[in-house]
């Protein structure tokens, strides 16, 4: 007897009750604006950034309102400029390469390993070619940071770190999003914390903070917040830096805070889906699992595998019989971007050139999200459905 899975890929578990109860109070003394306050009222936004700056050990915060907006103001602040060239993975999602073209600079891709993290041989190739790096810790894979932020800092690149699927995870010890100038987060219902939109920035560079600040639309009211460097600093680039409006509000705030309290459990309860998941592939034939090591703390919201050199043809046959089996796997080596996935070739606004190595990886990544929502029994489910079918075209 064939088994179905009838679990949903995109279903998040509720909002937090203390949330729910956060953002009614919000709604009901109707001060949403992060800046409209009562007498000596401290709003979420800013109470939000002084939790969140604490948790992540770093000296400046500020709360925005994307995941992709933090990064372009961090590309803003780093002081980019239209034609600049930008270092970025070639396996990331669209809102990376965006953010660079948002400020009209140029994507300089780096190629992928089998790993799925930035292939470092490739970066120390082409370090001479920018003064900023966007790095991209796809799917929530990390590189090895010791090494990239020796080449970074011998060669004078400042890193920006894309922490979107990392907020939580950690390189020997310290946290993502800590080692770059600049660490960016998404608060976006598919990430780590859900506000439906939303996005946090990390540095603990002053000029960086107050910077990113003056550009999030704060007017003169950077006082107001408690992550944010002192008003002298402020006193040096308030002139000179624009408004670009991306603030975030009170309501996202409050449904924020209870849920970064809440972070270490969720990632410990996503690891248990993701090791149920690894252990349930293991060992299937023409398929390769993607390797952890050592030194890296991870958060195992979506799982990845590769079947390498595989045909697209048996690439699609296996996708099929998994969704026919109600198992949804995404596959980035797809000609066409689908969905949220999508190949470097396929940012035709920005000049790429071709590379096989990481051709040949992209071809044969399969991804899949891990939703809070399964139970340890799905996971194995889901595991053993994926192993009977891509056994079964692997063998025939
Ligand atoms: C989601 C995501 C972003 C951007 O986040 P938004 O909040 O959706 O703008 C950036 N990088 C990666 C890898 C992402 O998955």
């Amino acid at each position: 007897m064939t088994e179905t899975f009838t679990g949903n890929f995109t279903q998040q578990e509720p909002i937090p009750e203390d949330a729910i109860e956060a953002a009614v109070a919000v709604l009901r003394h109707g001060r949403l604006h992060r800046y409209n306050v009562a007498p000596d009222e401290l709003s979420e936004t800013a109470l939000l950034e002084q939790e969140f700056a604490a948790q992540m050990g770093a000296k400046y915060c500020l709360a925005v309102s994307s995941g992709g907006y933090a990064l372009a103001t961090a590309l803003r602040a780093v002081g980019v400029k239209p034609g600049d060239p930008v270092l970025t993975n070639a396996f990331t999602l669209a809102p990376v390469p965006g953010a660079i073209a948002s400020v009209s600079a140029k994507p300089v891709f780096v190629g992928v390993t089998e790993a799925l993290t930035i292939d470092l041989d490739d970066l120390e190739a082409k370090l001479d070619q920018a003064k900023v790096l966007m790095l991209s810790h796809m799917r929530g894979h990390l590189c090895d940071m010791d090494r990239l932020m020796q080449m970074c800092d011998a060669a004078g690149v400042i890193v920006i770190e894309d922490c979107a699927h990392t907020m939580g995870a950690a390189w020997r010890g310290q946290l993502s999003g800590r080692q770059g100038a600049i660490g960016c987060y998404s608060c976006q219902t598919y990430k780590h914390v859900n506000s439906g939109e939303g996005g946090l920035l990390i540095t603990d560079d002053p000029e960086l903070g107050a910077k990113a600040t003056m550009l999030s639309g704060s007017y003169m009211l950077y006082e107001r917040h408690l992550a944010a460097p002192g008003p002298e600093v402020f006193e040096q680039i308030k002139y000179t830096t624009p408004n670009v409006s991306g603030r975030m509000d009170n309501l996202r705030a409050a449904i924020l805070r209870p849920q970064l309290r809440d972070l270490d459990r969720q990632v410990q309860r996503w690891n248990e889906r993701y090791d149920e998941i690894e252990h349930g592939l293991r060992g299937t034939p023409g398929l390769k699992i993607v390797e952890r090591p050592d030194a890296e703390t991870y958060v195992g919201s979506s799982i990845q595998f590769l079947l390498l050199d595989w045909t697209p043809e048996r690439i699609a046959e296996v996708i099929q019989r998994c969704a026919a089996r109600g198992v949804e796997l995404k596959w980035f080596g797809g000609a066409e971007p689908s969905g949220f996935t999508s190949r470097y070739d396929s940012w035709r606004y920005a000049d790429s050139t071709p590379m096989p190595v990481s051709d040949r990886i992209l071809a044969g990544i399969m991804d899949m999200r891990v939703p809070l929502t399964f139970s340890l029994e799905d996971c194995g489910q889901i595991a053993r459905i994926i192993r009977a079918e891509v056994s079964a075209v692997y063998q025939s």
